[in-house]
């Protein structure tokens, strides 16, 4: 059963209303609003203009970010792909549901089917679901999207860099030798298509690109568009793509009914050079929990009822789930969720529960950086030996850090404010206590023989060599200590 709209008057006059104060009351808000996810993959903190990027414009999710929310300080729920998406969909982090890292074509797991997804509640609701793009939580039959309350799904189910590229639809394969110079393209097609069938809505439409995660494409379109290489050239016509989305909802009179966040999965894969993106002043990126390779862009616009801000309290991808039940009237599962209801920072009615943020390092079950407030303390560690993959990175051992005076993580403050280290030490260690128990690890590869992975990796590496990519291996910088 689909519920009726409520577009009401308001929503026009709300857009004038002066900042922070409160738009659309409760009472008249759209009873069923339209909900967007535009989700990059491996865009960088700094990859948008209104993020930091001076060498090409992002003329439309600018206009997002001046119209809408835009955080400045939002955590991914993980640093790689298949968590972050974990975390979005269910308000949890991955490691309750035993995802620590990414899923490969040869994996025989999926995220755990009893894991209740933002579609699933929604679909509940009555919403319309789609799923288009890069699903990456399991490829398998049962773990596909339509086992996870969408309706439809169009896409590449993995990273677009793994073996086997293929688009499936529902649970077929559609195509198996495609171009990906057209997969964004033809995920915008698919998008406006899902849009105009359902303007009645309400819809939940989960559009996730497989840009502009290695190795980069565009369309003849964008070719030497951005003048400043193909990395630049995906980030233009990734944002043509929310052009459309935009154009289609206005076109079809639901743009004030309708909630459009745009964000990225993790940071920016360095590793890739000039096709890596950019996480700015912020230290690293993908694979690591410096600020570089969580902290994402992320922007929430609903016009007549978002007031412009531009926000940096403390928020996360999780937040999105109880974020969306507050906002559409669905009911939460009965789990333990992570995330927190961000609504009031959008209605401009008040804030996010917590200023903190609890960071789980790719491959551990535990938590091992905490943020509160403006500090951030890491958990010592060894070295670890970089690869194609990600750099090397020294051993070190407590760290501390004021973020807001240094956002690139350089100045270890731990020997100089010892009661500061004793207080965000113990928060930590309370937080973990609290957390509860994990289950095992999934075993993320069909094939267990970790010679095979070597080997794998040792090919990846020679490819990379012989493209003319070069790895940052041992290029990241100690820490300076602060006595
Ligand atoms: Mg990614």
């Amino acid at each position: 059963m689909k519920k009726s709209k409520l577009l009401t008057a308001t929503g026009a006059f709300c857009a004038l209303a002066p900042m922070q104060q409160s738009c659309t009351p409760e009472s008249q808000r759209t009873e069923s609003p339209n909900i967007i996810f535009i989700f990059m993959d491996d865009m960088g903190y700094a990859d948008t203009s209104c993020y930091g990027e001076t060498r090409w414009t992002t003329t439309n999710i600018d206009y997002l970010a001046e119209n809408g929310v835009q955080f400045t300080d939002c955590y991914s729920a993980a640093s790689v792909s298949t968590p972050s998406r974990a975390g979005l969909l269910t308000g949890r982090y991955p490691v309750r549901m035993g995802i620590q890292g990414v899923f490969f074509p040869e994996s025989y797991t999926g995220m755990p089917l009893e894991e209740v997804t933002i579609a699933e509640i929604l679909k509940e609701e009555g919403y319309a679901t789609s799923c288009i793009g890069k699903w990456h939580l399991g490829h398998r039959d049962r773990f596909l999207p339509m086992n996870q309350g969408f309706d439809e799904y169009f896409g590449i189910p993995y990273s677009n860099d793994m073996n086997g590229q293929v688009y499936m639809r529902g649970y077929e394969v559609e195509e198996y030798r495609i171009d990906q110079r057209q997969t964004i393209q033809k995920y915008t097609a698919e998008a406006v298509d899902f849009i105009k069938r359902n303007s009645d809505g309400p819809f939940f439409l989960y559009l996730a690109h497989n840009m502009v995660h290695v190795p980069i494409f565009v369309s003849e379109e964008f070719e030497g568009k951005s003048g400043a290489g193909l990395f630049g050239d995906a980030v233009l016509e990734a944002d043509w793509s929310v052009g459309q989305i935009m154009q289609t909802l206005r076109e079809e009179g639901i743009e004030e009914n309708t909630l459009v966040v745009f964000a990225s999965d993790n940071g920016p894969w360095l590793q890739e050079g000039p096709m890596g993106g950019s996480a700015g002043i912020l230290r690293e990126g993908k694979s690591t929990n410096y600020e570089g390779g969580v902290r994402v862009p992320c922007i929430a616009y609903w016009k007549g009822t978002i007031a412009p801000q531009k926000n940096s309290d403390v928020v996360s991808m999780l937040d999105w789930m109880p974020t969306v039940a507050t906002l559409t009237g669905a009911e939460l599962p009965d789990v333990r969720l992570d995330g927190y209801d961000i609504s009031p920072i959008l209605l401009g009615t008040g804030k996010r529960a917590s200023e903190d943020y609890a960071y789980f390092r790719n491959g551990t079950p535990n938590v091992t950086e905490y943020r509160s407030g403006d500090w951030k303390i890491a958990l010592p560690a060894g070295r670890t030996n970089g690869n194609f993959w990600r750099a090397s990175t020294p051993a070190h051992d407590y760290l501390l850090f004021n973020l807001s005076e240094d956002p690139s993580e350089k100045y270890n403050l731990w020997n100089k404010y010892p009661d500061k280290a004793a207080e965000m030490l113990a928060k930590l260690e309370k937080y973990k206590a609290e957390f509860g128990e994990v289950p095992p690890a999934l075993v993320m590869w069909g094939n267990t023989d970790t010679n095979y992975l070597n080997r794998q990796r040792q090919q990846a590496i020679e490819e990379a060599e012989a493209a003319g990519i070069t790895s940052r291996q041992g290029e990241m910088q100690e820490f300076i200590d602060v006595e």
